[in-house]
């Protein structure tokens, strides 16, 4: 097989479908001279989209291929790009399909993500706040409100939660909810069917804009580009927005400057993993949306028995439930135990301070022989401080059984390192991430 044909699989793999059809179902190979892969493409359009936006797509795939490094041209070729396997228009949101290119806020806004189905904690407490400031004077506190942290820590939950406060308080307010990959398949389409004014009217016609997961739109230079003058022309109209992403914006690469000193300049947040209280409080909630009384055992055996990703908790909980519905039987310790079994087997593991080192060290690029190294050195010194932290929270040693497998170090030593991250992972959410990521992988 050709292999353009071969790159085409892939993306048609990677991409969505909208994507797909739009710019890659009607491109052909042309020829391969060595290093160097002709492509017809059917129009200017579609070349500029594929070196532009889809450019770490194509590479990614050829590396996938073992291709080696490949150059791709892309031509715009007449009757060539005409013949390349023609297509059908896209269904989904072509002209006159069954859904509307751009649907109202209240369609997307999932209704069980509001405030009052929000715990707080200390997590999320700041977030939070700020999302209430925000929904009670749109565009007076902060904007944009740009709220970042992992994945299943309820940044979309706030913004949803938002969008309803919004409109139960002004019902005439014009809110624009979208993901980011919705606002670039909404995008793609426009371009390709000549109707930009109406995504221009859409999105710029919005008194309140909300977009989930911006990281998304990182390498997307085209899309950046729109998003960036849709911010402008509402910022200076003093529309609220409100952003949400997996990092924050100075660690977010592949955004372009001009957007991410934008997401800077109003308020950004973040929200950490939940603690067990939390986790605990959240599963109340939870429950008593479902009508179901939670006995206590079950609760902290649930709360202490997921990683810290409240949409595990959820899982959790559901599966429970169903079992008990579906069996007919209280929920007890026994039936969580018996049907949470995934979750309490990885727990039972014995964990060592050379597994904790390992992963550790993965963590940071280290060898786990250089985290035992006699050092000071702050690129050891600091993930070594890492590691006993973690070690002293995952395992049953000592601090001068600690001491001694970190080159002998005295156990005040170890105690104040270990108090050292205590202190900055409250500090540095960075830090706290990467605690949780490495006790979670022993879960
Ligand atoms: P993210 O967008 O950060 O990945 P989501 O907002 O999708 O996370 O949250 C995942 C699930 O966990 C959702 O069902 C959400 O309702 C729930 N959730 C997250 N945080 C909380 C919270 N503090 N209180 C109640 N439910 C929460
Ligand atoms: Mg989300």
């Amino acid at each position: 097989m050709e292999l353009w044909e071969q790159v085409k699989q892939r993306l048609a793999a990677r991409l969505t479908w909208e994507s797909y059809q739009n710019w890659v179902a009607r491109t052909a190979q042309r020829s391969q001279d060595g290093q160097r892969l002709m492509v017809v493409v059917p129009n200017q359009v579609t070349r500029d989209w594929l070196e532009k936006e889809l450019r770490d797509d194509v590479q990614y795939a050829l590396q996938e291929l073992n291709a080696g490094k490949v150059e791709v041209v892309y031509s715009t070729g007449g009757a060539a790009a005409a013949a390349a396997a023609p297509v059908e228009e896209a269904p989904a949101y072509g002209a006159g399909s069954a859904e509307p290119l751009f649907g109202g806020a209240v369609g997307s806004l999932n209704e069980r993500y509001t405030f009052g189905s929000f715990v707080v904690g200390s997590c999320n407490q700041f977030a939070h706040a700020a999302a209430r400031a925000v929904a009670d004077s749109p565009a007076r506190t902060y904007n944009p409100l740009f709220i970042y942290g992992g994945v299943g820590m309820g940044k979309t939950h706030l913004l949803h939660a938002i969008g309803h406060e919004l409109l139960q308080r002004s019902p005439g307010l014009r809110i624009a909810y979208t993901s980011s990959e919705r606002f670039m398949n909404q995008l793609i389409t426009c371009i390709r069917t000549d109707r930009m004014p109406l995504f221009h009217q859409h999105y710029r016609s919005a008194d309140v804009l909300l977009v989930d997961d911006v990281h998304i739109l990182a390498n997307r230079e085209r899309t950046q580009e729109e998003f960036f003058h849709t911010f402008n022309e509402l910022y200076d109209h003093q529309k609220q927005i409100v952003l949400s992403s997996d990092s924050a914006p100075k660690n977010t690469t592949g955004l372009v400057d001009r957007l991410r000193s934008r997401f800077e300049w109003g308020l950004m947040v973040d929200v950490q993993a939940p603690d067990l209280e939390t986790k605990m409080a959240i599963l109340d909630k939870k429950a008593e949306q479902e009508g179901i009384h939670l006995p206590e055992d079950v609760r902290v055996f649930i709360a202490t028995k997921t990683r810290s990703n409240v949409r595990e908790l959820e899982g959790a909980l559901i599966k429970l439930l169903a079992y008990s519905s579906v069996t007919n039987e209280q929920v007890s310790l026994d039936m969580a135990r018996q049907v949470l079994k995934h979750l309490h087997a990885g727990s039972e593991k014995k964990i060592t301070i050379d597994s904790v080192v390992r992963l550790v060290a993965e963590k940071f690029s280290l060898q786990p022989g250089q985290l035992k190294q006699k050092t000071n050195a702050p690129n050891i010194a600091y993930p070594r401080q890492v590691a006993m932290y973690i070690v002293k929270e995952l395992t049953n040693a000592s601090l001068p059984e600690i001491g001694r497998y970190f080159s002998g170090k005295h156990h005040t030593t170890v105690l104040h390192s270990i108090q050292k991250i205590e202190q900055l992972r409250h500090r540095d959410a960075d830090l706290n991430r990467l605690i949780h990521s490495t006790i979670d992988s022993f879960n």
